[in-house]
């Protein structure tokens, strides 16, 4: 009797457990998603918000104080932001870096590259 009791905690156990990793698979490719899509926007927004910011330049003052450069730059620091962060995603399996390994990078990976799994997928249930 005890032990039916001691294998359905058992069982309890080991489905928190797989519920755990699920929401940190889940969580895993909500980020990764994530900072693909703001690197997109950003890579795409950036020359045009400099080529508006143009419109309010002033020409009577050194280029670092255009409006334009300043745009420029701010959009440069956020673009390095997200590749680092995206860079440091890690994968939900094998918790090393989803986008590089120590001779390879490729951040359009839909693979980890340590340990191949494929984006979007859900840990095996036993
Ligand atoms: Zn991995």
């Amino acid at each position: 009797m005890s032990g039916d009791k001691n294998d359905i905690s058992e069982v309890a156990t080991r489905s928190a457990s797989a519920d755990a990793d699920e929401k940190r698979y889940l969580r895993a490719w909500t980020r990764l998603r994530r900072c693909r899509v703001a690197l997109a926007l950003s890579l795409a927004s950036w020359l045009p918000a400099i080529m508006v910011a143009s419109l309010w330049d002033d020409y009577r003052y050194p280029a670092a104080y255009r409006w334009s450069d300043v745009v420029a730059r701010v959009g440069l620091a956020v673009l390095v932001i997200e590749v680092f962060a995206l860079s440091f995603t890690r994968c939900p399996r094998c918790r090393r870096h989803f986008t590089w390994t120590w001779y390879w990078k490729n951040p359009l990976t839909k693979e980890c590259l340590n340990c191949g799994i494929r984006q979007y997928s859900l840990p095996v249930r036993e």
